[in-house]
């Protein structure tokens, strides 16, 4: 067995524990594989191994890598996205989860409707209030996706986070838990358009953590495909 796909089995196996001992099923979380700067070949041997969601940070690489491999699975755009690309990220992914304020929302939704295809998006929320990181501030979110349910052309579907960077997992929790509280508030407000489904939370060091506190989407790197270079 190689390493992919022994790793792969891992996860899989990993994400069921965490969603059965929270009560949750292991069906309602999807993991999402990361593969900035990984070959070709082992992005395909993922595939291969039954992954169906392919997360890439950069508009450009996935581009190459889209062309290449095709759309039998989801490529979804977790990096920052500069405004200019939007009329690419529309026509290449399936979700962008890195939404975070208003004048790339408004481009999003012009070129989505250019296209005449609702484009899926998540909303990223900066809950540690770290400067260097990108994602509204939490407390505007509501107030942005009340905002945003007026653009026709977007599909909002959730929230996502890059939790803060902790030795222990288990100090990651509170932002987890903050995540999923806000998505139940927004969701309760009832926006038109603004389904608040998916919770985009968890990677390599801490998605155990977030599959219990209601992840629905992991997104994982280093654990598939080893350390980057
Ligand atoms: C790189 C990246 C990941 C994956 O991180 P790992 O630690 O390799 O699992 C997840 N989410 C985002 C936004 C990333 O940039």
């Amino acid at each position: 067995m190689s390493d992919v796909r022994d790793n792969i089995r891992i996860v899989r196996e990993t994400i069921a524990e965490a969603a059965l001992r929270t009560g949750r099923k292991p069906s309602d979380v999807r993991f999402m594989a990361v593969t900035k700067t990984v070959d070709d070949d082992r992005i395909m041997e993922a595939i291969d191994c039954g992954v169906d969601i392919i997360g890439e940070n950069y508009v450009q690489e996935a581009r190459r890598k889209i062309d290449k491999m095709g759309k039998s699975v989801e490529w979804h755009l977790i990096g920052y996205l500069q405004s200019n690309k939007a009329k690419y990220a529309v026509r290449l992914f399936d979700m962008i989860h890195s939404v975070d304020r208003m004048s790339l929302a408004r481009e999003l939704d012009r070129r989505a409707r250019a296209v005449d295809r609702p484009v899926k998006i998540l909303i990223e929320v900066n809950l540690s209030g770290e400067t260097t990181k990108s994602g509204a501030p939490r407390e505007d979110v509501p107030g942005f996706i009340g905002e945003l349910s007026m653009l026709d052309h977007l599909s909002i579907q959730g929230l996502m986070t890059m939790a803060p960077w902790f030795d222990d997992p288990e100090d990651v929790r509170p932002f987890f838990r903050m995540l999923r509280e806000l998505r139940d508030e927004i969701a309760r407000a009832n926006f038109p358009r603004v389904e608040m489904s998916e919770l985009s939370m968890g990677m390599t060091a801490d998605y155990e953590v977030a599959v219990e506190e209601g992840a629905t989407i992991v997104r994982i790197g280093r654990k598939i495909f080893g350390e980057r270079l």
